[in-house]
């Protein structure tokens, strides 16, 4: 029921019609009986700023961001947490009183999906394919429990960049290339492989990897929200696999925390994703 006092949550994409996050949080608002409402705004480049303008002028209480404005967003903003400044990427934006705050939730959220699996992170070898926004926050968070985080990217100075930059934590990081991915020595030694990059939206797409040169009980991770190729051709080897639905589910969890200070009803909301996160 919509009233007089109800908050409005909305999420900046475009496009941003596939987005699962409406159902999500507001099955979670409703649940506790909290006077929210969560809407999608198709918001075009062009009209980022005019759109972040708006939500002061409407009194907006929160945001999430989606691709393409993760980054584009952040000039626009008051304040950043630490995290979200260091990532380069915010997910999350609180309205407090006309200043806008920006999160980033994806790291934490990727990292709660991974312990649920009952994986652990500390002492691992990981590698991370990609260097986008995605994994720049995953990269974040788990560098600082890995032993060893490896990065390939396709565009090889992206890959560079991202290494150089996760150094910073103090993590152990390094670069990795075709070769390395390509090799069976390499591959079996990782404990953790996530895909981070969008290879896998598409059925007929080749995976980065080739998942015949994986050990049984290797963990491999994909953000895309669905039994990617990868996965399948993971799982066919004894891999243990993870698609992208839990980290949704989990990002969803600490941005619903942001925005309303209330312990989200974390079944609900995975209720609403479908029951495979
Ligand atoms: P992004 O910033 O645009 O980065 C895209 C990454 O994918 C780059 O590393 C890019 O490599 C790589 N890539 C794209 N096409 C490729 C190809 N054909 N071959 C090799 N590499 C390719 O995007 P993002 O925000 O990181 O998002 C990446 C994926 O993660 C998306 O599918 C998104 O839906 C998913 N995601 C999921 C969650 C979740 O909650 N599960 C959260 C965030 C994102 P180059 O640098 O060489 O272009």
């Amino acid at each position: 029921m919509i009233k007089g006092t109800t908050k409005i949550i909305g999420i900046f994409g475009y496009p941003v019609e596939h987005t699962k996050s409406p159902a999500m949080h507001n099955a979670a608002f409703e649940h506790l009986g909290l006077d929210y409402c969560y809407v999608p705004f198709s918001v075009r480049p062009e009209n980022l700023k005019s759109a972040l303008d708006g939500i002061r002028a409407l009194g907006i209480a929160g945001l999430n961001i989606t691709v393409p404005h993760k980054e584009a967003v952040i000039p626009f903003l008051d304040e950043m947490s630490e995290e979200a400044s260091f990532i380069g990427a915010v997910n999350t934006v609180k309205n407090e009183n006309g200043i806008l705050n920006g999160y980033n939730t994806d790291g934490i959220g990727f990292m709660r999906s991974l312990e649920e699996k009952g994986v652990q992170a500390k002492g691992k070898k990981v590698l991370i394919l990609g260097a986008g926004g995605a994994a720049r926050a995953v990269g974040y968070a788990l560098c600082k429990e890995a032993s060893e985080c490896h990065i390939y990217n396709r565009t090889a100075e992206k890959g560079r960049a991202l290494c150089g930059h996760l150094l910073k934590t103090g993590g152990n990081m390094r670069l990795s290339d075709n070769d390395l991915i390509n090799d069976k020595g390499f591959l079996s030694g990782m404990d953790i492989i996530i895909n981070t990059t969008s290879v896998g939206l598409s059925e007929s797409d080749t995976p980065l990897l080739n998942a015949s040169l994986l050990n049984t009980g290797q963990v491999v991770c994909d953000l895309v929200y669905k039994q990617t190729p990868l996965l399948k051709a993971a799982e066919k080897v004894g891999c243990v696999t993870m698609d992208g639905l839990g980290m949704l589910l989990w990002q969803g969890v600490a941005a619903f925390e942001i925005w309303t200070g209330t312990k989200a009803p974390v079944e609900v909301m995975r209720k609403s994703l479908g029951e495979s996160c």
